[in-house]
């Protein structure tokens, strides 16, 4: 059986490194490994965190060959993912060097040779994607542009892989990839779809609260799967993201309003070719750095934002609408005082209670 993403947004509280831990023996002795495993908050009877561990080791020791305490045994094994990024770009190379600094095992793919700056995290280049699969990855990252997610994903040798891989998009948007992996991979491969809500610039300084939406589109009901994907999602809640689980329908609505808006937002600022000045406001600094912080990324990425998310046009048409009612206002006022210098010869402007609203 499978389980199925769902359309209910939940927030889980960040943990720090380290805080995470098998689940604890439930009453009666068995150990629960439910779908989920954010922490949310102590439950009412359960031991001191740094307790569980041992409990867990202790339900082993009583009960070697018992499913629940091998399946938990198994989650710790699982915490050392190998981990095949494919679109090792700019955001890759970013991921890449987190999940290196968990000691994760890295394979990487790409359309250019990235090897050199593979090597520096040590991570192994592949340019022939056979090869790369022929290393039996537990998880393949997907991060190419999102233009070039759909040829990319066909020009893998999905076969050479084993038969129940993980698969991850980290794409911007998320209906699109959900559907394409959906359709283009086997029935048996696990779908995660995640959007890391941040990147390169706004996270240099690390992840801690930043959001990390996810959609576990459909991860086997067996305690490995099961435990393979609660490692992979461990990766950004062991560095203190807000998980945010949501369905990747409800994702692209939010990211229209949120992420689209702001792109566009900074790339019609940067045709302005802002400049600083000496007088700069608080305000005109943010504006400034809005700019940096969007035109950084590729205008691919920007043109994906666009292309593959039904909501980015209705978002667009309202800001134009936004963009004319402001400029009304202003003008409607102009012409009010234009009116009564030309028909009562006053050369006062009226004050602003005047002015139609
Ligand atoms: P991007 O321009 O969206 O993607 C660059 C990657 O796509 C590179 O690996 C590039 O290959 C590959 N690529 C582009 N066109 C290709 C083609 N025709 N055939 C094969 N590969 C192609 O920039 P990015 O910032 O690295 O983003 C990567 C993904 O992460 C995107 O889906 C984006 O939405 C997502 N993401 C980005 C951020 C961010 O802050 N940058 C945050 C969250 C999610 P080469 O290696 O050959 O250049």
């Amino acid at each position: 059986m499978l389980s199925s993403s769902t359309s209910t947004l939940r927030l889980h509280q960040p943990t720090r490194p380290h805080r995470r831990h098998p689940p604890a023996p439930a009453a009666g002795g068995t150990t629960h490994l439910g779908p989920s495993r954010r922490w949310r908050g102590p439950p009412p009877a359960a031991p001191p965190l740094r307790a569980r561990p041992q409990r867990i080791r202790a339900v082993d020791a009583a009960q070697p060959f018992d499913y629940e305490s091998r399946a938990a045994g198994l989650l710790e094994e699982r915490q050392h993912l190998k981990i095949a990024i494919v679109g090792f770009g700019n955001f890759g190379q970013f991921l890449a060097r987190t999940f290196a600094r968990q000691g994760h095992t890295l394979l990487a793919h790409s359309r250019t040779d990235h090897s050199a700056l593979a090597a520096t995290l040590g991570a192994s280049f592949f340019t022939d994607p056979h090869d790369l699969c022929e290393c039996h990855p537990d998880v393949v990252l997907l991060a190419t542009s999102i233009l070039s997610a759909e040829t990319v994903l066909r020009s893998l040798p999905v076969h050479r892989l084993r038969r129940n891989t993980l698969f991850v998009d980290v794409l911007s948007v998320k209906e699109f990839p959900k559907n394409l992996l959906l359709s283009s991979l086997p029935p048996d491969f696990d779908v995660i779809c995640t959007h890391p809500m941040f990147g390169p610039e706004s996270a240099r300084d690390g992840w801690d609260g930043l959001p990390f939406v996810f959609d576990k589109v459909r991860v086997g009901d067996c305690p490995a799967r099961r435990a393979r994907a609660e490692a992979f999602l461990n990766i950004f809640e062991r560095e203190g993201c807000q998980m945010v689980e949501m369905s990747c329908a409800e994702h692209d609505a939010h990211a229209a309003e949120t992420q689209f808006l702001t792109h566009t937002v900074g790339r019609m600022l940067a045709m302005l070719e802002l400049r600083s000045t000496p007088i700069n406001t608080k305000g005109y600094e943010t504006l400034l750095r809005l700019v940096d912080n969007t035109c950084s990324d590729s205008f691919d990425l920007y043109n994906g934002l666009f292309m593959y998310n039904k909501n980015s046009t209705e978002l667009l048409n309202r800001l134009e609408w936004a963009m004319d009612s402001v400029k009304k206002k202003l003008f409607d006022g102009l012409h009010d005082v234009l009116r009564k210098q030309l028909f009562e010869g006053s050369a006062q402007v009226p004050s602003t209670s005047n002015v139609r609203k």
